[in-house]
């Protein structure tokens, strides 16, 4: 059976990688989140004090990069990859407050940029691949088979990324989470290098209105109509 390339955009917690999880465990693809590679490239830079009152130092992260190793490895019990640092897996501490309130600057850099996306694409090779994250359709892979650009109000994503953090035990703060999510959004579309950007031939999903159910039968409709078309 032929295989294709899934490429899932669109803003911050709109449920992205909920949905392309789904999709990849269902048709047997492989899953990645592109934003846990910028997030744990975030964490590293938070945990060598690469972070002060003056920003990032970039030139000190330069000499890094070479130290960072990204992969996945898949949880027997949630059936989802993990996401591993140097071998250690890192999935929680990269959901945490603290990255998200960085990972947005972290990835304006070029060469992390670069790095990231080079590593995607070799992982994309063999297709059979659900990837998302913020450029996966218009420069990680512009001639993927299916591309989907999904978006939602930021006061709905606040409030699942509120719900998720509460459900994980940590007590969040509402107003701290949207502001965080309008920053985000501002910065990774006002970004010189591959800003945030439906690609013109991505299909839009808004999903702020919409249940799992529906958006997960609208997702499986559009990837079946894909596959048949790249037959
Ligand atoms: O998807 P998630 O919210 O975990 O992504 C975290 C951050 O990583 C985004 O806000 C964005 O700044 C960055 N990102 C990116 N390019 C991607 C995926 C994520 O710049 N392909």
């Amino acid at each position: 059976m032929k295989k294709i390339v899934v490429a899932i955009d669109g803003f911050s917690s709109c449920g992205k990688s909920t949905m392309a999880k789904d999709l990849a465990k269902e048709i047997g693809y492989i899953y990645i989140d592109t934003g846990a590679m910028y997030r744990t490239v975030t964490l590293y830079c938070i945990r060598k004090g690469l972070f002060s009152d003056k920003g990032l130092d970039i030139e000190a992260l330069r000499q890094c990069m070479d130290q960072i190793k990204i992969s996945f490895l898949l949880n027997s019990h949630t059936g989802r990859p993990d996401t591993y640092l140097n071998d250690r897996c890192v999935e929680d501490e990269i959901r945490s407050m603290e990255v998200s309130s960085k990972v947005s600057i972290v990835s304006t850099v070029g060469f992390v940029r670069s790095a990231m996306v080079a590593q995607q694409q070799e992982m994309g090779k063999q297709k059979g691949i659900v990837m998302d994250g913020r450029d996966i359709g218009t420069v990680v892979f512009p001639q993927a088979e299916l591309k989907i650009f999904v978006t939602a109000r930021a006061d709905v994503r606040a409030q699942r990324r509120y719900d998720e953090l509460k459900t994980k035990g940590s007590d969040p703060v509402y107003e701290e989470i949207l502001q965080n999510v309008e920053e985000r959004d501002r910065i990774d579309q006002t970004r010189a290098i591959s800003p945030l950007r439906r690609a013109t031939d991505a299909l839009l999903l808004d999903n702020s209105d919409m249940t799992i159910v529906q958006q997960k039968e609208w997702l499986f409709k559009a990837f079946a109509e894909a596959l048949e078309r790249a037959k």
